[in-house]
């Protein structure tokens, strides 16, 4: 049977690389609903290539002039627009696979939907799990979903845990995971140098092309500390159970050490359709166009410790998951406020973690009962990130 697949953030890096493994296999996947935030053109060759049965744009002119575009040309494909028809697409009835690829807390709403309706979640966003991981692993057992983990480094933990799953990694023999981090673009650099450094360094990662904004959370190590507590609510994995390891070569994307001392991992060339193939296919096997792992060509593999000191996002993000409650969603919130204040280059590198805690000092954490205490909580985050930075 072919799979409707909705892809949420189509035009982005994820969403982009979605489309590409799924037109590898036309006879197993069909684009049922493409999603965008504003960009029109981009979201109109989407509709023309792959002639999906909705469009949705977040904005409402950008919606009327994606209309405007493809009546001219005749296209089948309705065009809705906003937070409501974001999530009426990734719960519809006719949708077997949700690919959650929007960027940041904006895609906490449609992956939650998805959740609720039970459909095959390929989760991208780990945004959703930082804000609201005990909320929507919940809402993904009571909706009757399978959530498979896209975070190359999730995926891979994900791929070498047994497949027998227990509630507890100790009933499983697990002892602990590894998360893998590339180090981004300044992993060498000296505290001195962090405090000049430009947008356009920070936006140039060795190994992976991203959207902007994981992008600098991988200059800052954030994204690993955003990992951190994604893998705590995939795995159920208490933070003393979760380590980090700095391994330049991205080509290990995440290991799981057994208590026997045996430790799996998975490898893999740093291209994200493998992940996605892996989730679009599971349990089966899919090509993804990713090409052979070369060991020789590659040589050698390298490993060192996070450096707190010179990443304190990775330590902030350590114990916002330890106080718990909404402290990662506090946490998630002002990094979305202060990454953007950088990419406008209003903030320099260093500020980004101030700011952030200084936040997160002076904020009142409460326990997590609801999404709309969520949200709530997210743009009173985003007040005092703003006013802090002022
Ligand atoms: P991107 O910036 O390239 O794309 C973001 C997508 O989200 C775009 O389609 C955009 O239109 C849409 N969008 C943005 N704001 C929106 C809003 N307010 N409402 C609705 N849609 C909105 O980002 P990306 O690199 O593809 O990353 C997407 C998600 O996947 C992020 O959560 C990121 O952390 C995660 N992720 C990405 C990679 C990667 O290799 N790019 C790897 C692991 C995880
Ligand atoms: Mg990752």
């Amino acid at each position: 049977m072919i799979q409707n697949v909705t892809i949420l953030g189509a035009t982005g890096t994820i969403g982009l690389q979605t489309l590409d493994v799924m037109s590898q296999h036309p006879e197993r996947f069909r684009a049922f609903a493409l999603t965008a935030n504003a960009n029109v053109q981009k979201l109109f060759e989407l509709c023309e290539a792959y002639s999906p049965q909705y469009a949705v744009m977040l904005q409402e002119a950008a919606a009327a002039q994606l209309e405007v575009k493809l009546k001219a040309i005749g296209s089948a494909t309705k065009v809705l627009q906003g937070i409501e028809a974001l999530n009426e697409v990734a719960a519809h009835k006719q949708v077997h696979v949700v690919m959650a690829a929007i960027v940041g807390a904006a895609g906490l709403h449609p992956a939650m939907a998805a959740a609720k309706a039970g459909k095959r979640i390929l989760l991208a966003n780990k945004e959703t799990l930082v804000m609201a991981g005990n909320l929507f692993m919940q809402a993904v057992a009571e909706g009757g979903a399978t959530l498979l983990p896209i975070d190359s480094e999730h995926n891979a933990i994900f791929q070498v845990m047994p497949q027998q799953r227990a509630e507890h990694l100790s009933d499983m023999g697990v002892k602990r995971v590894l998360l893998t981090a590339s180090g981004g673009p300044f992993k060498n650099s000296r505290m001195e140098e962090l405090h000049s450094v430009t947008k356009a360094q920070a936006l140039n990662h060795p190994n992976w092309v991203m959207g902007p904004k994981i992008t600098i959370d991988s200059a800052t190590m954030m994204n690993k500390g955003l990992e951190v507590i994604e893998a705590h609510w995939l795995f159920n994995a208490a933070p003393e159970q979760i380590d980090v390891v700095v391994h330049p070569q991205s080509i290990i994307h995440s290991m799981v050490e057994y208590i026997d001392g045996s430790v799996l991992a998975q490898l893999g060339n740093p291209d994200m359709r493998t992940p996605i193939a892996y989730g679009l296919g599971y349990p089966d096997r899919l090509q993804s166009g990713v090409s052979s792992l070369d060991l020789l060509k590659i040589g050698h593999l390298d490993f060192f410790s996070p450096d707190q000191a010179r990443f304190p996002c990775l330590r902030l993000a350590y114990d916002a998951l330890k106080v718990g409650g909404t402290a990662p969603a506090i946490l998630n919130a002002v990094n979305e406020v202060a990454v953007e204040a950088f990419l406008a280059e209003k903030i320099g590198f260093m500020e980004i973690a101030a700011t952030i805690e200084s936040v997160l000092n002076s904020a009142s954490i409460e326990q997590v009962v609801s999404v709309e205490q969520l949200v709530a909580t997210d743009a009173e985050a985003r007040r005092m990130a703003a006013h802090c930075l002022s």
